[in-house]
C-alpha cells in the first residue's frame, strides 16, 4: 500500500508574528519556516505504518517555492521514502494546492492520503476536505488514531464532546489531529540519509492545474490588545462585580 502524506513549509510555530505595517499579510521575512506541525504527525503516521509492514512506500508531497525541498527533507528525515515538489512561486491557497495534489494522486494511485487539518499559517482547514472532493473519495477528518485493515481504515475522529469512530473504504483521505502520535526526533543520521533520497520537482504548468488565487485578502488585523484586570478585595465583591458590571451571572 502507497501513502501520501502532504507537506507544508510554514512559519515556524514558535515564531510571533507580526502585521505588517499596510494590513496586507503578515511580515515572514527572514523568520524561521518549518513543517506545517499537523504534516508531521502525518509524516509520522505514515512512516510507522511502513514499520508495521502496512505500507509499503511512504511518498513526501510538498507545493511551493524550491524552499520547500526543505521541508520534504524533514519528511524524508522521519521516515519518507521519496519526496515530490510541485514548484511554484504562485500565492497557493487551498483549492489550487487540492487540485496540485489531485494531479499528482492521478499519477501516483496511493491507497491512503494523509495531510493535516490545518496549515498554522493561514488557518484554512481546507484542502483535504477539497482534495476528498476533487477526488469522490471517502474522507476522515481530525484523525486521532487510524487502523488500516485490507481495504478498509477505521479512523477515530475529534468530534465535539467526544470521539467518533468510522470506517471508511480505502483510497481515502485522512487529516490529523494533535493527538494522533508524537512525532519522533529527527536524528542526525537521518538528516544525512534524506539527502540522498529521491526528490521529484514538477511544475503547477506541467500538471496542468491553475495556481491563480480565488480569494483576495483584504485587511490583516491584530488582535485588540487585552483590557488589564482588576484585584478586588472579596468574594462579596467579586459576585458582586459578576452581577452588575459584567452582568454574566
Ligand atoms: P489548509 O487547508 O491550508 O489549512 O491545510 C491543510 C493541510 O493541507 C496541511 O496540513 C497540509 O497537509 C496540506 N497542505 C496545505 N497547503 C499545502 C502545500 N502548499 N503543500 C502541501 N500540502 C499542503
Amino acid at each position: 500500500m502507497k501513502v501520501i502524506a502532504a507537506v507544508k513549509r510554514v512559519v515556524d510555530y514558535n515564531v510571533k508574528v507580526r502585521v505588517k505595517s499596510d494590513q496586507t499579510g503578515v511580515d515572514i521575512g527572514n523568520v524561521k519556516m518549518s513543517i506545517n506541525p499537523f504534516d508531521e504527525i502525518a509524516v509520522e503516521a505514515a512512516t510507522r505504518m511502513k514499520e508495521a509492514g502496512v505500507a509499503t512506500e511512504v511518498v513526501a508531497i510538498s507545493c511551493g517555492t524550491t524552499q520547500s525541498q526543505e521541508t520534504i527533507r524533514t519528511a524524508l528525515a522521519i521516515g519518507a521514502d521519496r519526496g515530490v515538489l510541485v514548484e511554484t512561486d504562485a500565492e497557493l491557497q487551498p483549492l489550487a494546492v487540492a487540485k496540485m495534489l489531485r494531479a499528482v494522486i492521478d499519477k501516483e494511485q496511493p491507497s491512503l492520503v494523509i495531510l493535516g487539518k490545518q496549515a498554522i499559517d493561514d488557518d484554512a482547514g481546507q484542502t483535504g476536505q477539497l482534495l476528498a472532493a476533487l477526488l469522490d473519495w471517502p474522507q476522515a477528518t481530525f484523525a486521532s488514531n487510524v487502523e488500516v485493515d485490507g481495504a478498509w481504515a477505521t479512523v477515530t475522529r475529534e468530534v465535539d464532546g467526544g470521539q467518533e469512530v468510522i470506517s471508511i473504504k480505502l483510497p481515502a483521505i485522512v487529516t490529523t489531529d494533535l493527538r494522533l502520535n508524537e512525532p519522533r526526533y529527527v536524528t542526525l543520521p537521518n538528516i544525512m540519509k534524506a539527502k540522498k533520497k529521491p526528490l521529484e520537482v514538477l511544475t503547477s504548468a506541467s500538471l496542468n492545474v491553475d495556481p491563480s488565487p480565488r480569494l483576495k485578502t483584504l485587511r490583516v488585523e491584530e488582535p485588540a490588545a487585552r483590557k488589564p484586570g482588576v484585584r478586588v478585595s472579596d468574594v462579596a465583591t467579586l459576585v458582586d462585580k459578576l452581577k452588575n458590571e459584567a452582568k454574566v451571572i
